[in-house]
Formats: structure tokens, C-alpha cells, sequence
């Protein structure tokens, strides 16, 4: 029976044995304080100390303590300070360090006030998480024309888009303190460099500036150093290339959170698998537990885990056996398998680690120690993997990656009942954009339509590049009519959409192909279906979505 209650007084004795450890700790800091010497640079005396303070700003939080991690963190921040010069610290620097040393008494001795929590592990997150989060842009431009044309190119791409026509609207709307990035015009009818005036403005007195970006006509090079000075992260010349523009937004924004790493956990003992649970989840993660490790193929199958943590000993298959099993399987080859151990044995750690484990974590498994191997393993593996699934123009699934993903969404599917779509999508004459605006200029279409399918569909769809100018979307939740709606709305948005090569603008056009998997069985099948329903939507005069086994057509005749 598992036992919640237990389990957090597991952790709290944990914290409990921190805490009783700290006073310690702090006899060692400040011995070590008193051990340097005053007239003269001791390096390894400083660093021992350093270390000291450091380890308590990293292990407090992680225990419960956050204030003591703070108040540690001041003390390592100003040690660090005076290790860089190398100078002996003076009277005032000394006196400083015995405050900062003062505080730490006071928060170690009034402990459970400071405390009382229970241990909070260091949350992980995936490293492409990034931290904005906000996808509303305020484009400050005082020709009309051009700030609704950019708007509307930019919401093809999913940004919520406000304009100002003058500096003082502006202004007002951020008295409000919004979350947004600028797209901020240098020259208005007020004062020649207004834009960059305006943001160094509005930046005074800001922890963390207003992300902005600057577009101008007026490209000179100490317009772009005062441009720097007003916190500006780019400056485009006019006529702007959206290509680049959506680039920049791209890395400073953030559409979705990315998803948390997935941990299956297989152990006989329900008691163990539901506190490594607690801890993982603890640190962000989601975990799945399996406690028979004759049902873990199922779960692995299913929960497509990132890592997978086995337990050597276990009735009826061992951690081995279960490890070679798993290894011989195509999609798993690559997967991270950690075992879990006992110390004693190290013989049969080293056999196994021939079996292609990849880690050890012995028994018992301190909570911080659990949470860093566990992620900083599937951080490299998720990093390894996108090299051999992404396409490095684009970013998306490359071609086999997206197919493995189709097999298998199929077989969920199948599974479960649920309804799915497949599309393919081909650039309509794409060659002879090559060979009118050139290759790079093909390059960039390339990636703005990437861009446009994975910031229209939800983050549980699937986009691949199939190849040159193909793309294959899994739609999963989703049935056919639905999914050429869907397409047929990005279709259009892509075609209005403005390209730009040596200062000329044009517009490409794509037709697609959608097949349903309620009308064929297999991912073979849905895949011939949705390559039939884009030649037919080629045959029929292009720019348009045409679903599988059906005549029906969506979009117009641009032929
Ligand atoms: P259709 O409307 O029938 O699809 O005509 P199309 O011209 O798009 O089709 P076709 O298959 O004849 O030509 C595709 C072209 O795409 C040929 C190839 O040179 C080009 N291409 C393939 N991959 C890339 C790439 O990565 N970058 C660029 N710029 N061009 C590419
Ligand atoms: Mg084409
Ligand atoms: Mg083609």
C-alpha cells in the first residue's frame, strides 16, 4: 500500500537532518573566516570559504530554505567580488563580510521560522524553455499604412499585434507596464531619432528592459549605437524582410512552455517508484511508475518516456533482461537507462553497464542527487536526439523521424479509438522561385512556411519536412474535415504573406493533401491516400487543400 504521508516525512526528515547539520557548517564558514590572514592574499583559504558559502546557496533552497539561500548568496556574491581583485579585504570590506555572516548566524539559529516548508527541489526545466513567454507585440510607427501592413503579417504568425501611430500613445499604454516587445519606428514627425528617445524613456529605471527592436530607413552607424543604448536587440532597414523580423521575435518570444521530461520508473516497490515520483515531479517532470516489470513494455510504448529507470533486482525479470529487451527494440536504441543499485553490487554494475546502461544510482537515492542525474541524462540525450530528428533548415522532424512519429500515432490511435489526420504539403512552383529570386531567397520561403505550421498547429501536432519543399503534418485529435480547415485557414495566410529578395516582393502559394485514418487502416496507407489528395490538388490548379477519397475542393483557382 503506498503511503503519501510517509513518504513526506521521509522528505521532511530529509530537511530535518539539513537543518541539523547547518550550525556546523556555518562553526566551519566562519572558522575559516577567521583562518585568513590580514595582511596577505591566502587563494586556498579564500576559495574554502568561497566553496563553503556556495554549497549552502545551493543545497538551502533545495532542503526548504530558501532565505538562508539568499542570505548565503549575498556572502558568495561579495566574496566572489574581492577573490577577482585578489586584494587583501580592508577594514570596511571586513566589516561587511561580518554582517553578511551576521545575517546567516540569524537565519541558521531562528531556523523554523525561516523554514517549515517542505524540502522544494530546485525545479528543472528543458533547456529550449524559454522565459518571455509573451506573444503580444506593440508596433510604434507613425505611417499608418505600414504599421497595419506589418500587423497583419505578423498575425499570420500568431502574434497579437497593437499599433500606435505616435510616440505619446505609446507611452500611455505603457504606463500599464505590459509584457510585450516593441517593434519601435526611429524617425517621427516630432524629432528625428523620437523612437530611440522614447525607449531610452521608457527603460529608465527598469530591473529587466522592454525587449525592442528597431526599424528604420535611416541606417547610420551612431543611430544604431544609440539604438544599443535604448536597450534595442536588433535594427532592421526598411523594407523588412519578415523573415528576419520573425526570427528575432522567435527567440524573443515563446509560443508554448516545452513540454516537461517524461521518466518511466520500473520497481517492484510501489513505495520507491511513488517517491522517486514525488521528487521528479517535484522537479517538474511527469513520471510513470511501473511496479511489474512484465507490463513495462506496454507503458514504454505508450508513455514514450525520455529516460527509463530500472530497478536491477525484480521478480519474475530482472532489471538486465528487461534493459536488453528494450535495447533491442529500434525506437528505444538510443534511450537513456539508468539502473537503480545497491552499492555492493559493483561487479554487477559493471556487467550491466555492458549492456548499454547508462547510469547507476544507488539505494537510498538522496532527493537533489535523483533530480540531477535524472535531468542532466535526458537534457543530453533530447540533445543528441533532435541532431539525428531535426532538420537543420527548419528545425521540424526530418523525414524518417516524422514517418516513426506517424507509425506510432497510428498505433495510438488505433488503440484508443481516436481520431487523427495526416497532410502533406507541397510549395507550389517552388522552382521557379529558385530561379527567379534565388536559392537563398527559396531558403527563406522554406523556413517562413515551417515557421507558419508550427506556430498555427497545437503543440500536440507534428510537422516534418518530407523533403525539398514537402511538409508532413500529424494532426492527432483531429478528423479529416477538421483538418482541412485547419490547413486551408494557414493556406491562406501563407499566401498573403510577403517575400522579399533584392527588394522585390512576392507572394508563394502551397496545395495539400489530407487523408483521414478512420478511411485507411495503416500509416502506409493514410500516407499514399494524402499524396494522392496533393497531386489531385496539383492536378486541379494548385493553392488549394484537398482531402483523400473525396472530389471536394477548398480554396481558389490561382493557377
Ligand atoms: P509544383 O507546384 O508542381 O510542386 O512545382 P515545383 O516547382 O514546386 O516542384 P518541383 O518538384 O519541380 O521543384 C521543387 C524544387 O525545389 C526543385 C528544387 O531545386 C527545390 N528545392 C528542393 N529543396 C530545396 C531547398 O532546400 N532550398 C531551396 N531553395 N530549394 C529547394
Ligand atoms: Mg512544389
Ligand atoms: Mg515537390
Amino acid at each position: 500500500m503506498v503511503d503519501p504521508a510517509g513518504l513526506q516525512a521521509k522528505l521532511k526528515a530529509l530537511s530535518d537532518a539539513y537543518a541539523a547539520q547547518l550550525p556546523e557548517k556555518l562553526r566551519q564558514i566562519e572558522q575559516a573566516w577567521e583562518q585568513l590572514p590580514r595582511d596577505g592574499w591566502d587563494e586556498e583559504g579564500f576559495q574554502t570559504m568561497h566553496r563553503m558559502v556556495h554549497s549552502l546557496t545551493g543545497s538551502g533552497k533545495t532542503f526548504g530554505f530558501a532565505l538562508l539561500s539568499d542570505v548565503a548568496r549575498n556572502l558568495e556574491e561579495y566574496l566572489k567580488q574581492l577573490a577577482q581583485s585578489k586584494a587583501v579585504p580592508g577594514e570596511e570590506q571586513r566589516r561587511h563580510i561580518q554582517v553578511l555572516l551576521g545575517e546567516l548566524h540569524q537565519v541558521v539559529t531562528h531556523r523554523d521560522a525561516a523554514s517549515g516548508d517542505q524540502p522544494g527541489l530546485i525545479a528543472v526545466a528543458r533547456p529550449d524553455r524559454k522565459a518571455s513567454g509573451c506573444s503580444r507585440i506593440f508596433v510604434v510607427e507613425d505611417d499608418s499604412e505600414q504599421a497595419e501592413e506589418l500587423k497583419a503579417q505578423l498575425s499570420y504568425f500568431g502574434y497579437d499585434v497593437s499599433v500606435f501611430n505616435t510616440l505619446a500613445d505609446f507611452r500611455l499604454a505603457m504606463q500599464a507596464n505590459p509584457n510585450v516587445v516593441v517593434l519601435m519606428d526611429v524617425n517621427f514627425p516630432e524629432a528625428s531619432q523620437g523612437g530611440i528617445e522614447m525607449m531610452k524613456e521608457i527603460q529608465q529605471g527598469r530591473d529587466i528592459p522592454v525587449p525592442v527592436v528597431f526599424l528604420t530607413a535611416y541606417d547610420v552607424f551612431s543611430a544604431r549605437l544609440e539604438a544599443v543604448r535604448a536597450g534595442g536587440i536588433a535594427y532592421l532597414s526598411k523594407p523588412i524582410n519578415i523573415g528576419s523580423l520573425i526570427d528575432k521575435l522567435d527567440v524573443l518570444t515563446s509560443t508554448q512552455p516545452a513540454a516537461p521530461y517524461r521518466v518511466l520508473v520500473v520497481d517492484d516497490s510501489e513505495l520507491l517508484t511513488t517517491y522517486c515520483a514525488t521528487v521528479l515531479e517535484q522537479a517538474g517532470m511527469m513520471v510513470k511508475a511501473v511496479n511489474n516489470p512484465l507490463n513495462a513494455m506496454e507503458s514504454l510504448l505508450e508513455f514514450a518516456p525520455d529516460l527509463i529507470m530500472i530497478d536491477m533486482y525484480m521478480p519474475g525479470c530482472n532489471g538486465m533482461e528487461l534493459a536488453k529487451v528494450i535495447r533491442q527494440l529500434d525506437a528505444f536504441v538510443s534511450i537513456p537507462i539508468v539502473f537503480l543499485s545497491a552499492e555492493s553490487d559493483l561487479d554487477k554494475q559493471h556487467l550491466a553497464m555492458g549492456l548499454g546502461a547508462d547510469d547507476f544510482l544507488t539505494k537510498p537515492i538522496q532527493p537533489q542527487h535523483l533530480v540531477s542525474s535524472i535531468s542532466s541524462r535526458v537534457r543530453r540525450s533530447l540533445k543528441l536526439r533532435s541532431f539525428m530528428v531535426r532538420d537543420s533548415l527548419t528545425g521540424l522532424l526530418n523525414h524518417t523521424a516524422i514517418k516513426d512519429r506517424l507509425d506510432h500515432e497510428v498505433a495510438q490511435t488505433k488503440r484508443h479509438g481516436t481520431p487523427l489526420a495526416f497532410a502533406m504539403v507541397d510549395i507550389d512552383h517552388f522552382k521557379q522561385v529558385n530561379d527567379t529570386y534565388g536559392h537563398s531567397a527559396g531558403d527563406r520561403v522554406i523556413k517562413s512556411l515551417a515557421r507558419l505550421l508550427k506556430q498555427r498547429l497545437r503543440e500536440t501536432d507534428m510537422v516534418g519536412r518530407y523533403g525539398g519543399e514537402e511538409f508532413a503534418v500529424i494532426l492527432s485529435n483531429t478528423d479529416g474535415r477538421t483538418a482541412v480547415r485547419v490547413l486551408d485557414d494557414i493556406r491562406k495566410d501563407f499566401s498573403r504573406l510577403h517575400h522579399l529578395a533584392d527588394s522585390k516582393e512576392f507572394s508563394v502559394t502551397f496545395s495539400c493533401g489530407v487523408a483521414d485514418v478512420s478511411c485507411f487502416g495503416d500509416a502506409t496507407k493514410l500516407c499514399d491516400a494524402a499524396d494522392k489528395a496533393l497531386y489531385r490538388a496539383k492536378h486541379t490548379g494548385r493553392n488549394r487543400v484537398m482531402p483523400a477519397g473525396t472530389p471536394t475542393v477548398s480554396g481558389a483557382d490561382f493557377s
